[in-house]
């Protein structure tokens, strides 16, 4: 039997529509200048973005043909996000801090026609230009597009000039909700990046997630302040559902160092923020030093990377904010899991739930793999590897069918850990990064964690190095926090009792800043790399 019940496509065309109408005069887009912010409300970026259509179309893009954007976070990088799947081309956001070789390589795999550039990304841009092959068209949003000298073949156009004089409406084309509608490729640590295909229908799933009470729990009236940025895993949904929902976003644009950070939110009193743990590091170490009242937030995102409990617990207590816990990853769109205690837990019992990487929601199927390829209880115990599938997880990439990476129609997401019968997911490792001590497991993580809720720790990275009698230990990088001292043999003391006597670290070593990846996560495989050329300075504690 047939169902009786429309079948429109579920577009980006919608959340356009819907943002720039009903919530187009309340909702707004802010962005940083570093001084102040400008503003347009989301009527007017649906004008704008009508206006990009029309200019996009001037420019010869036609059919699924790719958009690229160079672009930090700002009220034209939101335009670009809402026109450009819109009129049916594909957005592809280039991530601005992968190796320029990568970049070109990631511009040329997915055949960008166009790229919108801000101008001061101009002077990094313009050495990757003349690599990338399949550009005709470079658009600069802000200052002067002359400034950009451009190879033979490729045109350069000013941003407010294109879109000056084009209709300020446009007539969107009915698409199939499961074609292409943005890309965006992983930072790929070890081969190429791999670019993932997200449709009008993944991302518009996606959305709803987000804005779920048990979601992000993004509302209408919200003040999102995205600093996860726009070019990685699509700035975790919140544009575009922000655009369903009616939540205004705040843009820092490039000042993402904590003071300017503080300052904006200090100004712009976001209610929500997203990021990753190591840009609150900074964050909470700017408001030690700088007091400033960021009481209009109630919840912050934390992902990315394991959030240390610590963190959480300083975010509550000092400020009376929220943090959510949630684990994914661009393959995911990148909501994976999320944690919110069940509502039966009160007290001292949620930090368990908390801390955890949380629930898969009901469109996130999870299954744990063992060593052996069978699969494992959800026993709060089996340690194994996670695999998931559903409607906004990837079961391929853009033409790379990397059989290492799916199964089955799974994904394996190279993180190691375990399942509470509740369903909760711990996360214990990347597998990569497990370290075998002896034939036992040490979960890095669970070290950098203790190690990090120390006073003077800022940040702690704790990688496995070769032992000739256990074949790997630990070996913790600790960054002080400024003004605070505090030796290994101390740290080390302080972990006895919160962590197995065996799995004790002796290897410490101090560094001034942890190395940290395009997006800001710890980078181990430049740890590794350093200790392998023997540029740390290793303390054995004996
Ligand atoms: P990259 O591999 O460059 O970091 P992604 O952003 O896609 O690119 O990273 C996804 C990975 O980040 C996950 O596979 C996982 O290892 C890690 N991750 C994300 N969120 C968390 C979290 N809450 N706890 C632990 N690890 C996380």
């Amino acid at each position: 039997m047939l169902s009786t019940m429309n079948d429109g496509p579920l577009s980006i065309a919608r959340l356009l529509r819907q943002g720039s109408g009903p919530h187009g005069a309340s909702a707004e887009v802010v962005t940083w200048t570093g001084d102040g912010a400008r503003r347009s409300t989301y009527a007017e970026v649906g004008r704008d973005a009508a206006r990009l259509a029309h200019a996009l179309r001037g420019l010869g893009v036609t059919g699924d043909q790719r958009v690229g954007t160079f672009m930090w976070n700002n009220a034209e990088h939101l335009t670009a996000y809402l026109a450009v799947p819109s009129m049916g081309a594909v957005l592809h956001t280039l991530n601005i801090r992968l190796f320029p070789e990568q970049v070109s390589y990631v511009a040329n795999h997915a055949e960008d026609h166009v790229v919108l550039v801000d101008h001061t990304l101009l002077p990094l841009f313009g050495k990757l230009l003349p690599e990338m092959k399949t550009v005709r068209h470079v658009v600069v949003v802000g200052g002067d597009p002359a400034a950009l000298d451009a190879p033979s073949g490729v045109e350069v156009h000013g941003y407010a000039d294109l879109l000056a004089g084009q209709p300020d409406e446009f007539d969107w084309p009915e698409l199939d909700e499961r074609s292409a509608a943005a890309m965006c490729y992983t930072s790929g640590t070890t081969a190429n990046p791999k670019g993932v295909v997200y449709s009008h229908r993944s991302i518009y799933l996606h959305s709803m997630q987000v804005c779920m009470t048990d979601g992000m729990g993004l509302r209408q009236g919200d003040r999102g302040l995205a600093v996860v940025p726009m070019f990685h895993a699509m700035s975790w949904g919140l544009p575009y559902a922000a655009f369903m929902i009616g939540a205004s976003m705040l843009m820092p644009d490039r000042f993402l160092q904590p003071e300017p950070l503080v300052t904006m939110m200090a100004a712009e009193r976001p209610t929500m923020a997203a990021a990753v743990p190591t840009i609150w590091q900074g964050v909470l170490a700017e408001l030690d030093a700088n007091p400033r009242d960021i009481s209009s937030m109630h919840e912050v995102v934390i992902g990315g990377s394991a959030c240390p409990p610590a963190m959480m617990r300083t975010f509550q207590e000092r400020y009376g904010i929220t943090v959510v816990h949630a684990w994914g990853m661009t393959e995911t769109s990148p909501l994976g899991s999320l944690a919110r205690p069940p509502a039966s837990a009160t007290g001292e019992d949620v930090w368990p739930y908390r801390e955890s990487q949380g629930r898969l929601p009901a469109s996130v199927e999870g299954r744990l793999v063992g060593d052996d390829g069978g699969i494992l209880p959800w026993d709060g115990r089996s340690v194994g590897e996670l695999e998931v599938r559903g409607p906004w997880v990837a079961k391929a990439y853009c033409g790379d069918d990397d059989p290492e990476k799916f199964h089955d129609g799974w994904l394996r997401t190279g993180d190691v850990g375990y399942l509470t019968p509740e369903g909760f997911l711990h996360l214990t490792d990347r597998a990569k990064d497990v370290i075998k001590s002896g034939g036992e497991w040490i979960s890095s993580v669970e070290l950098e964690n203790q190690v990090m809720a120390h006073p003077a720790v800022a940040e702690a990275m704790v990688i496995g190095v070769p032992d000739e009698k256990w074949s790997e230990r630990p070996l913790v990088a600790v960054v002080l926090r400024e003004g605070q001292s505090a030796d290994a043999a101390e740290l080390r003391e302080f972990l006895t009792g919160s962590v197995a006597g065996w799995q004790l670290p002796e290897y410490w070593t101090f560094i001034t800043e942890a190395p940290k990846t395009s997006v800001g996560k710890f980078d181990k495989k430049r740890l590794r790399q350093h200790h392998a050329e023997g540029a740390l300075d290793v303390i054995h504690l004996t």
